[in-house]
């Protein structure tokens, strides 16, 4: 059995939220479904706040409110009820946040989540404290776009600066008088125009920070897109041990920055030079993290729970080379997938989200397979996820 290590300072047990407390949690998605369920599963009790109703959270929470993200009474009725209040994606006013800041603890912070849930912000925060980042510009005109564009050079991507997710509000441009058309594209709202880089491999590292100020870092994973969406992850991620230690490195130092309590997500590109720059934070647990649900020692989502109720975070041993497919909505073109078919993989986990309306492109669910090596956990998952469709 291993403590967690003596050299932090020890959280004061006042400070611990104890199994039985009620934990609020902003947004209603599958993050908050599977946070909500590693916090059942440890005895806590879990109300969710959205504008939505019988969604993935609510459907597995005590209770489910809903009203919309700028209703600040109901926000602080919510509040009332809750010891602690965590959020499940970065788009949350920060109007709210702050409301409910007065209240009642809110972890990670409304400060973190201000810096994160903005590109732009995102990216000055860490150049500013030397982390490496892809060159860029912030631009709030066109003149400031196209003096951008010139500085970073083309290839460029241009990308919406507030609440972009998936790909969504990007458009690469090759040369510098194409910005114009993307400025009118955008409508004219806050820019952040990077150079565009060759990718050897996209990595991600889920790291957590207590509220003693410990972190736990899992091993980088491995993520491969396509159309801009998370389609498989693979853990470890195949890059040599020098550039995953170093990953792991740059993302305990920007928790220590952010002054950070909860689970964050750092995601970074490798160069095909081999350099490795910060892409984005998500100030919470991410998609590339779910399969730590079925091969780490500690989830994610358990994980996040530990942190904000003071708890010491859990170990983030990987048990085994594990792949994580998503299951898209594309997945429902020709009627109900085929569950029985994937169940026979007996290596592999089958998550789904309680959504209804299976839109192309939205995350439905996930398999999860584990296997001897990450190769075969790969071939096995992306085979499970073909039976869906046999
Ligand atoms: P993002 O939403 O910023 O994470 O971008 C979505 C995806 O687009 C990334 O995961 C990359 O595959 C690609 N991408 C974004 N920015 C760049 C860049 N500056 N250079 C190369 N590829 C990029």
């Amino acid at each position: 059995m291993t403590l967690s290590s003596p050299g932090h300072r020890a959280a004061s047990d006042a400070h611990v939220i104890a199994p039985g407390a009620t934990l609020g949690v902003l947004g209603s998605g599958q993050l908050g479904r599977m946070f909500t369920i590693a916090a059942r599963r440890m005895g806590y009790r879990v109300h969710t706040f959205s504008p939505d109703q019988d969604t993935p959270t609510g459907q597995v929470a005590d209770r489910e409110v809903t009203a919309p993200y700028d209703d600040l009474e109901a926000l602080r009725t919510f509040a009332k009820d809750v010891a602690v209040v965590t959020f499940e994606f970065e788009n949350v006013p920060s109007d709210a946040v702050q409301a409910l800041g007065g209240l009642v603890p809110v972890r990670p912070s409304g400060a973190a989540l201000y810096t994160a849930q903005q590109r732009g912000r995102e990216k000055a925060f860490l150049s500013e404290r030397g982390f490496p980042t892809v060159p860029f510009a912030r631009a709030a005109t066109l003149e400031e776009l196209t003096d951008g564009v010139a500085t970073v050079g083309t290839p460029a991507v241009i990308k919406s600066a507030a609440f972009g997710y998936d790909g969504k509000g990007q458009h690469r441009i090759t040369k510098a008088s194409e910005a114009e058309r993307v400025w009118i594209a955008l409508r004219g709202a806050e820019v952040l125009v990077e150079k565009f880089v060759a990718l050897q491999a996209e990595i991600s590292v889920i790291a957590a920070r207590g509220l003693d100020g410990a972190v736990a870092e899992y091993v980088p994973f491995e993520n491969r897109h396509t159309d801009h969406i998370l389609d498989v992850t693979t853990a470890p991620a195949a890059i040599p041990a020098g550039v995953a230690g170093r990953a792991r490195e740059i993302s305990r130092a920007i928790l220590q920055a952010l002054d950070y309590v909860g689970v964050l997500c750092v995601e970074f590109f490798v160069t095909t030079d081999g350099e490795l720059l910060v892409n984005e934070l998500a100030p919470r647990p991410h998609n590339s993290g779910h399969l730590t649900f079925d091969a780490a020692v500690t989830s994610q989502f358990e994980q996040q729970v530990r942190a904000i109720c003071g708890l010491p975070l859990g170990s983030t041993e990987l048990l085994k080379p594990a792949a994580m497919a998503n299951l898209l909505g594309d997945l429902w073109a020709e009627g109900e997938p085929n569950w029985a078919a994937a169940c026979r993989f007996q290596d592999v986990k089958l998550h789904l989200y309680g959504k209804t309306q299976p839109r192309p492109g939205r995350k439905m669910g996930h398999l999860t397979a584990t296997a001897r090596t990450v190769h075969e956990a790969q071939e096995v998952v992306i085979a499970a996820r073909d039976a869906l469709l046999t």
